[in-house]
C-alpha cells in the first residue's frame, strides 16, 4: 500500500549555500500520476529543488518524502533505487558508443545496478528487444548503429530522454527538457512526456509556457526560492503576483 497521494513530497524544504537561501521553506506537493511543471525565473531554486529531491545535495533543514516515505536521509543511489530517476544526471550519454549500445547500458544499469563492459555478447543480445523498443519511443530507432557523438543537439538530447526510460523511473524528474530544441523535437518531446506520464508522475522545470500549458496538470511558480504560487495554468497565469514577477507585467 502507498502511503501518500503524493510522489513527492517537500516540507519547509531549505537550501543555503554560504549564507544564501536558495531553497527557502519550500512544501511542494506533487500528485502521483500527474504531470507536475516548476516554472519562475533563472537563478529561482529549479534545479536545486530538483538536486534535493534526489540527494544530490543535502537539504540544510525540511524533509522529503518520496510516496509518504521520509527519504531526507536516503542517498541518492537510493532515491533512484525507489523509483525517481531525474534526466541527464544518473544516465549520461557516452559518446562514443552507439546509440543501441548507450540504451544496453542503461538498462544494464537498471537490472544490476551497475554497468558490465565484460558481459558476453549473448548476454547483451537479450537486451537488443527492450532497447529497440526504448529508441522507438523516443523517434530514433533509425539510427541505432551511430554513435551518439555524431548526433545534433536536438536528438542527443532524446537520446539522454531514452536512457532515462530505460531506467524505468516512476517519477521523472526532467529539467528543461526542450531547452535549445527546435520546434519538431519540442513537439517530440512533448508527445513523449504526455505518453511516458501516463502510467508515471512527472515533475518538470520549462520554460517553453506553450508547453507547460498544454502539459501540466498544475504549476507551482518558484521566486527568489520560495513558493510565490500554485495552480493550474489558468489560475497561476492570472495571478497578478506571478505576472508582474515571472511575465514581466
Ligand atoms: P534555477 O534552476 O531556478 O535557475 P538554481 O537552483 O540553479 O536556479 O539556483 C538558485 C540559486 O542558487 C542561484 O542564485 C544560484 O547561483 C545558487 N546556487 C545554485 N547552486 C549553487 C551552489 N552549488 N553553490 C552556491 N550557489 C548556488
Ligand atoms: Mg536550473
Amino acid at each position: 500500500m502507498l502511503k501518500s497521494e503524493y510522489a513527492i513530497e517537500t516540507s519547509n524544504l531549505t537550501k543555503t549555500f554560504a549564507g544564501f537561501t536558495a531553497v527557502d521553506n519550500v512544501s511542494l506537493q506533487v500528485e502521483r500520476g500527474t504531470i507536475h511543471a516548476l516554472i519562475g525565473p533563472n537563478g529561482a531554486g529549479k534545479s536545486t529543488m530538483f538536486n534535493l529531491i534526489t540527494k544530490f545535495l543535502e537539504p540544510t533543514a525540511g524533509k522529503i518524502l518520496l510516496n509518504g516515505e521520509d527519504v531526507t536521509a536516503a542517498k541518492p543511489a537510493a532515491i533512484a533505487r525507489k523509483g525517481a530517476v531525474r534526466s541527464f544526471q544518473i544516465s549520461s550519454v557516452f559518446p562514443h558508443l552507439s546509440l543501441l549500445d548507450n540504451i544496453r547500458v542503461s538498462l544494464q544499469q537498471r537490472m544490476n545496478n551497475s554497468f558490465n563492459f565484460w558481459t558476453s555478447d549473448r548476454r547483451l543480445d537479450t537486451l537488443n528487444e527492450d532497447a529497440r523498443r526504448i529508441l522507438a519511443e523516443v523517434g530514433l530507432d533509425d539510427s541505432e548503429d551511430i554513435l551518439a557523438t555524431e548526433l545534433p543537439y536536438g536528438r542527443k538530447r532524446l537520446l539522454e530522454l531514452a536512457t532515462t526510460l530505460a531506467l524505468e523511473p516512476k517519477v521523472m524528474l526532467l529539467d528543461e527538457p526542450m531547452a535549445g530544441m527546435g520546434t519538431g523535437d519540442v513537439k517530440r518531446v512533448a508527445d513523449i512526456i504526455r505518453r511516458v506520464a501516463k502510467n508515471r508522475t512527472v515533475l518538470m522545470v520549462e520554460h517553453n509556457l506553450n508547453v507547460v500549458a498544454e502539459l501540466s496538470d498544475r504549476i507551482s511558480v518558484l521566486q527568489a526560492g520560495a513558493i510565490l504560487a500554485e495552480g493550474t495554468y489558468d489560475e497561476v497565469s492570472k495571478n497578478p503576483d506571478v505576472r508582474s514577477a515571472y511575465m514581466g507585467e
